[in-house]
């Protein structure tokens, strides 16, 4: 199949190679000339493992360009796979009302049928109701007659995103009419085996919202129980959450005696919250959209408050020791929002390097993907970034781990060799809380 991708970010530029790798031809289209240049030569604008072997793999299947009508005419579908972030209270659709309209005018000059697919996390009724009249009013021509509509929400998760993409969990198809629908299943006749759910594209937009909704709900949920562990004293949540954990209902025993756990354990762990381009922005639109709608969502905004107070409680861990907190040499590991990726948005990193800055502290960093990133949201020098754990750590009198990375196992050993034992706070309970002295943790 002929397929334009327009967004090259992380949603465009992973399915479009995706989707290359499965022998369709892709165009991916991006405003940006510098991001298509990028692509052009092979490289990825952003560091996802697998992604430049994909690119380079399948260099001869996939072309970049900034000419989005041409990418259009020359295919027989389109994914919009632009960002669609929260704004004044609201999603902001701005890009997708933009790209939308380039479409329709490119399909006016277009004699063959053309299915637009919605890519993007847009809240319920947008493909329908905001994208289907723009391609009508731009095009001068009919939806369903003329040219299909569908809505296809995309699941992966950055760092993880190649293997998501071409192993994904389910594939949920929202469909307008039978000839988009026939269009959406020649996209995916590459993964067979993969469960599908064909539905309303209406329907596929709430999908999307709930799902990231439930993974955000399971990890505010466990970061509050931590904290009233942390109130009551004597009780350590990771104890809890693998008493927890071993439910039947998250841990299942196979016919031959194993115990094999359900991977939404991991989102019931106690951490300093969740970030990103996604979770937090999607639980945003969504709580405003219900309450636009009449509809109060009182389980999410609690979600939503217990996230952004996380950060607040990782802090309460180093002022227990240094409580004046200025002066003092803190050594933050961990920047990007997740392990795997070099994606700083809404990282949880941001809020607790800026209180520590604004409280006088001596900030270092260390993070092993998301250095050039970090450049860009702390560029006035406040914070000194290093090239490895032990330089950020060397003089510290605190090491705050923030992101889960694997490298970071190695922390307690690090420290323990600058002869010095500064204080480690376990963010994200990751390391042995015996392992090294002294030692604080969420939920202990
Ligand atoms: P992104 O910001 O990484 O990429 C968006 C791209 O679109 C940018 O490269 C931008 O230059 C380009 N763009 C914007 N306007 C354009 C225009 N008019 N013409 C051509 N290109 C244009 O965004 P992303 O993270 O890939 O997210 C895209 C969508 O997918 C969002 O709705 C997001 O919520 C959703 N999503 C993201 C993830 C994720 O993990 N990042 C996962 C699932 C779904």
């Amino acid at each position: 199949m002929l397929v334009s991708v327009l967004g090259t970010g992380y949603v465009g530029l992973v399915s479009g190679a995706g989707l290359a790798e499965k022998g369709h031809r892709i165009i991916c289209v991006d405003a940006e000339a510098a991001r298509v240049d990028a692509v052009r030569r092979g490289v990825p604008p952003f560091y996802e493992p697998g992604l430049r072997e994909l690119l380079v793999r399948n260099a001869d299947r996939l072309e970049a360009t900034t000419d989005l009508r041409r990418a259009v005419l020359e295919t027989d579908l389109s994914l919009i796979a632009v960002g669609t972030p929260f704004a004044n209270g609201q999603i902001d659709l701005d890009a997708v009302r933009t790209v939308a309209r380039q479409i329709g005018q490119a399909l006016r000059e277009k004699r063959d049928y053309h299915v637009v697919v919605v890519k993007s996390t847009v809240v319920p009724g947008t493909t329908e109701e905001v994208v289907l009249p723009l391609l009508e009013a731009t095009s001068g021509k009919r939806a369903g007659a003329d040219f299909g509509v569908a809505m296809n929400p995309e699941f992966l998760t950055e760092g993880e995103a190649v293997r998501d993409f071409l192993c994904p969990d389910r594939l949920v198809l929202g469909a307008l009419g039978a000839r988009s629908l026939a269009a959406l299943e020649e996209l995916y006749a590459g993964f067979p085996e993969v469960e599908r759910v064909r539905t309303t594209p209406r329907t596929a937009e709430m999908i999307k919202y709930a799902a990231n909704c439930l993974l955000g709900t399971a990890i505010s949920f466990s970061n509050e129980i931590a904290n009233l562990c942390s109130t009551l004293g004597g009780i350590d949540v990771g104890e809890v959450m693998r008493g927890v954990h071993l439910s039947k209902y998250l841990t299942s025993t196979t016919a031959d005696g194993r115990r094999t756990q359900v991977d939404l354990a991991a989102f019931l762990w106690a951490g300093c919250g969740f970030g990103g381009s996604c979770l937090p922005k999607d639980l945003r639109t969504l709580i405003a959209h219900g309450e636009r709608a009449g509809q109060p969502m009182r389980l999410l905004r609690a979600v939503a408050e217990i996230n952004e107070r996380q950060p607040d409680q990782v802090l309460a861990l180093v002022r227990k020791h240094f409580p004046a907190l200025a002066g003092t040499r803190v050594a933050v590991l961990g920047l990007a929002f997740r392990p795997g990726t070099s994606d700083l948005r809404e990282s949880p990193a941001i809020p607790i390097v800026r209180q520590l800055v604004a409280a006088g502290a001596c900030v270092t960093a260390y993070d092993p993907a998301a250095q050039d990133e970090a450049r860009r949201v702390f560029p006035d020098g406040e914070v000194r970034l290093c090239d490895t754990l032990e330089a950020a750590v060397a003089d510290a009198d605190v090491a705050l781990l923030v992101t889960r990375w694997e490298e970071f196992r190695r922390v307690p050993d690090v420290l323990r060799a600058t002869g010095r034992a500064p204080l480690l706070v376990d963010g994200r309970r990751m390391l042995e809380r015996t392992a090294y002295e002294p030692y604080e943790g969420i939920g202990l």
